[in-house]
């Protein structure tokens, strides 16, 4: 198959090598122009599961690629997507299946503004990555990655795209509610890395603090409300909240992802998780305000580091 990477960081990277490494023809996309030259120049640098590999690979920036993909996985951070999806336009025809696995809420209304829902498949991964250096990055998991496609006339596509993962290792699994495992997941995203970020702290740290217990049924009982009103998703707080401890007894003592973006002064994806369910609870009509603070509190964190477009009038106000 046909596959592009829109998106070629961490995640993308990785899989893109393993699905080449079963035969695809894939080409990684990206405007980050040191990743690019070193990647062109030397081939990518990637540590999968502890093991070590250089791999030539085609990549270049969305507006030089010219041919129609058959796929196209898209790997932005949540915030990037709806640019990326600009970018690539040239790149989809009607036969084009778009697969995102992005963390947080809200992706498919972005793709739709683009394709027709039966050329989206949505998904979860629980693999993880990261960049060491420009061009060379690191891979690790063996979980699943959960595919469904959005149309419910459709599933064959994503059934074929589960088995050519599966083919490449990557644990390829179909789904029949995918948009559960979005809202799980965009709850362990919305407390533990929200928290850690904001208590700077691992999540081992977090999980023994005194009013852990508070916090917890706050948040999930924000997200719960928001995923059945927006989604028809039942997210049960008591289950939810005993899932995220037996997570994170596991995980332990790790810094999640978004400790590290702001630790590296990246921008964070508060807006798609703690942020979207703060939204919903305007247009809908519940009340979420731990989300609404910890979106607060992580923007003005941002804003501090000087990583988040200030808006206008904070910038000419006096202060006082
Ligand atoms: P990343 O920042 O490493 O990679 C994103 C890449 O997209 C970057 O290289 C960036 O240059 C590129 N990009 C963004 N906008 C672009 C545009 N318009 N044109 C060209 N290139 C563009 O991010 P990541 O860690 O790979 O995460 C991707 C998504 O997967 C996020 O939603 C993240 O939350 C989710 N996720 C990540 C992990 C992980 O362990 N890294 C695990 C599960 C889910």
């Amino acid at each position: 198959m046909k596959i592009a990477i829109a998106g070629s960081g961490a995640l993308g990277c990785g899989f893109g090598y393993l699905l080449q490494k079963n035969g695809e023809s894939v080409t990684l996309l990206d405007n980050w122009g040191k990743h690019i030259e070193a990647i062109a120049s030397q081939g990518l640098k990637i540590t999968v599961n502890r093991v070590e590999a250089t791999e030539n690979m085609a990549i270049c920036r969305p507006h030089e690629a010219t041919e129609t993909m058959d796929v196209i996985f898209v790997f932005t951070k949540a915030m990037g997507l709806e640019a990326m999806m600009e970018s690539i336009r040239h790149l989809i025809g009607k036969q084009t299946q778009i697969v995102c696995l992005l963390n947080g809420l809200g992706h498919l209304e972005t793709l739709q503004k683009f394709v027709d829902k039966k050329q989206i498949i949505m998904g979860t991964t629980v693999w993880t990555a990261g960049i060491d250096a420009p061009g060379v990055t690191h891979f690790n998991g063996q979980g699943p990655v959960e595919l469904q496609n959005s149309h419910p006339d459709e599933k064959d596509s994503a059934q074929k795209i589960v088995q050519m993962l599966q083919d490449s290792g990557l644990n390829g699994v179909y789904s029949e509610n995918v948009n559960f495992t979005t809202w799980r997941k965009a709850c362990v995203n919305g407390t533990m890395n929200a928290l850690c970020a904001l208590l700077d702290a691992t999540i081992e740290k977090v999980f023994q603090s005194s009013t852990i217990d508070s916090m917890l049924n706050g948040i999930v009982s924000e997200f719960s409300q928001a995923a059945k009103l927006q989604d028809d998703v039942e997210l049960d707080v008591e289950e939810t909240v005993r899932y995220l401890k037996a997570v994170a007894e596991k995980v332990g003592a790790h810094y999640p992802s978004m400790y590290q973006d702001l630790a590296n002064k990246r921008p964070t994806e508060i807006d798609f998780l703690n942020g979207a369910v703060a939204q919903a609870s305007v247009k809908l009509g519940f009340q979420a305000p731990y989300c609404q603070k910890i979106t607060d509190l992580i923007h003005a964190k941002e804003d501090i580091l000087g990583i988040r477009e200030l808006p206008k009038f904070s910038r000419t106000s006096p202060v006082c």
